[in-house]
């Protein structure tokens, strides 16, 4: 067994078409995997997929609103049905919308819920079948900072992140007798089109990130292909439950 092989393995990525997704899908590719990925906009998933081939990986989109349980089922079904079989999910797909609790509208915090959290839960029922008969596989739900901390402009936010390191746990639990491994990473501050919006719209942002987090910069799309290739590979097979913190040591210290 080649520790961190994926050769032969299938791996979803929702919203692998750009920023942390892409990252994380471009490790699993050259580590051998076949990715699909599966974001809403149809042109972003045609250029991550030849990002993705022309670093010598396989690819292939799925044109994917998460939010729609059965697009999500769809996708899962068409992947599975393309490549035979489906060994790994990456739920990453994620929004956030910046206000004070009291000036969100109850459709707002169920979007980003649904986005972030619920879109989750459906598809890793969508890929159980899959992969109990595939004898095993592995999910990596992507939590953050929030999962941890609280932060005044992000109250639904940072409950479907918190709600994501739980969530891990049941389906660790759950699911260890199948062999499926299940679990959480927690980026810090990564610069991506998410923190962009957040960079605008939160004054200081910039600076207080830099200034707490100890590696001295804001992480990188490609400092996530390292974490999603160990926790996709047989390196993993004894961690399950766990969420692992990939943040330049911005959580480490108080
Ligand atoms: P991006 O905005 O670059 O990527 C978000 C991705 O989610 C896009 O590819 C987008 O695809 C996809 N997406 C959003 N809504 C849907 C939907 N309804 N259906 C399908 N795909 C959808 O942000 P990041 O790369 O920063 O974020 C990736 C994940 O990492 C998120 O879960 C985010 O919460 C998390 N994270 C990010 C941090 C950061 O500092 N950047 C910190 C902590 C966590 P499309 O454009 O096709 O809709």
């Amino acid at each position: 067994m080649k520790l961190f092989d994926l050769t032969g393995r299938v791996a979803i990525v929702t919203g692998g078409n750009g920023g942390i997704g892409l990252g994380m899908a471009k490790g699993m590719a050259v580590a051998g995997a076949t990715v699909v990925v599966a974001g809403r906009n149809g042109k972003k998933n045609a250029a991550a997929v030849r990002e993705l081939e022309r670093g010598g990986g396989k690819a292939a989109a799925i044109e994917t609103d998460v939010t729609d349980e059965g697009s999500c089922r769809a996708m899962c079904e068409q992947a599975a049905t393309r490549f035979g079989r489906l060994d790994i999910l990456v739920n990453n797909a994620g929004i956030s919308i910046r206000k004070q609790p009291e000036a969100f509208t109850l459709a707002e915090w169920k979007e980003v819920i649904d986005t972030n959290l619920n879109a989750a839960f459906a598809c890793a029922q969508a890929v159980y079948p899959h992969m109990t008969k595939a004898g095993g596989g592995k999910i990596v739900n992507i939590g953050s900072m929030l999962s941890i901390f609280g932060a005044a402009f992000a109250a639904p936010y940072a409950a479907s992140k918190g709600g994501i390191v739980q969530m891990t746990k049941a389906l660790a639990s759950a699911w260890a007798k199948d062999n499926i491994q299940a679990n959480a990473i927690l980026p810090g501050w990564i610069d991506t089109d998410l923190t962009k919006a957040a960079r605008q719209q939160v004054p200081g942002l910039h600076e207080r990130v830099l200034a707490r987090t100890p590696a001295g910069r804001w992480g990188a799309p490609d400092d996530f292909a390292g974490i999603a290739v160990f926790l996709a590979s047989p390196a993993s097979d004894f961690i399950t439950g766990a969420a692992i913190t990939v943040d330049g040591g911005y959580s480490a210290q108080g």
